[in-house]
């Protein structure tokens, strides 16, 4: 086995079901279909130890926020044998609500994000009550926390987290969001977290409603299709087809935790 082979898990933790045209800007003809989201973090495995991608939010941000925990997320980590503290990396895509909460449940890792998205979270944006709506008080204060506790490694556009793991500024739906390509025995495989929220938005060029800059979402569909060399190896942030185009990580775990890098059934 090559020394930067990773296998990946996509792990479902929560769900929002909700109008259709809620999830894309313009809006969707007719208005009152819905189209549920599912919230996910994910695993990498390989020779260099497992690396978490985000942390999730617990039972009291899902009241907060009115949606659903299907399977707290050090339960997934956990059926796939990771139990989360002896995690020792976790890759924080970005630091909206649903992708930075738990934050004590990784007491021995070092977290890695991008240097654009702690000023962005920290600075004069969060001045906007727009802006700042997907964002969460305490988890900016519990990352500034961790700095100041030399747990964080920042990263600036195009970085290399370990061999095989790459970090790669798209920013568009948050200034400073990251996707993370890992090397997989079918290719490089893109974690696009909320780069794309569903295979609709970059299949279909639509852009999730929130959104810092337009431009730099619909720059990222054209980066991420160079990294991946296929849309068939982008994994969208939010789609609930995830669980069912992958196979289950194991028998037992259908419908909650699903294996990636292995090509999709369809
Ligand atoms: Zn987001
Ligand atoms: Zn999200």
């Amino acid at each position: 086995m090559s020394d930067d082979i990773h296998e990946i898990y996509a792990i479902k933790y929560g769900r929002h079901d909700r109008p259709k045209a809620d999830n894309y800007i313009g809006g969707t003809d007719p208005h009152d279909v819905r189209e549920p989201i599912d919230y996910y973090v994910w695993a990498i495995t390989g020779p260099s130890g497992t690396f978490v991608v985000d942390t999730g939010f617990d039972a009291a941000m899902a009241k907060k926020r009115g949606r659903t925990i299907s399977k707290p997320i050090a339960e997934g980590l956990k059926a796939i044998d990771v139990p989360p503290e002896s995690v020792k990396n976790v890759i924080i895509s970005h630091l909206h609500y649903d992708h930075c909460g738990n934050y004590d449940t990784f007491p021995n890792a070092r977290f890695h994000l991008q240097d654009t998205e702690m000023a962005y979270a920290t600075g004069r944006c969060m001045c906007h009550a727009h802006l700042r709506l997907p964002f969460e008080e305490e988890d900016v204060v519990a990352m500034v926390r961790k700095v100041f506790a030399g747990r964080v490694t920042f990263h600036d556009g195009v970085s290399h987290v370990a061999p095989g793991i790459t970090v790669h500024r798209i920013g568009g739906h948050s200034k400073g969001l990251q996707c993370i390509t890992v090397k997989t025995k079918r290719g490089p495989v893109v974690l696009a977290s909320d780069t794309t929220h569903l295979y609709s938005h970059i299949e279909n060029g639509k852009v999730f409603p929130i959104t810092y800059n337009v431009g730099e979402v619909l720059d990222g569909y054209e980066t991420m299709q160079k990294l991946a060399g296929s849309l068939s190896r982008i994994v969208p942030g939010h789609d609930p087809l995830v669980l069912q185009r992958y196979p289950a990580a194991r028998s037992g775990l259908e419908g909650w935790v699903a294996r990636l890098d292995i090509e999709p059934k369809a």
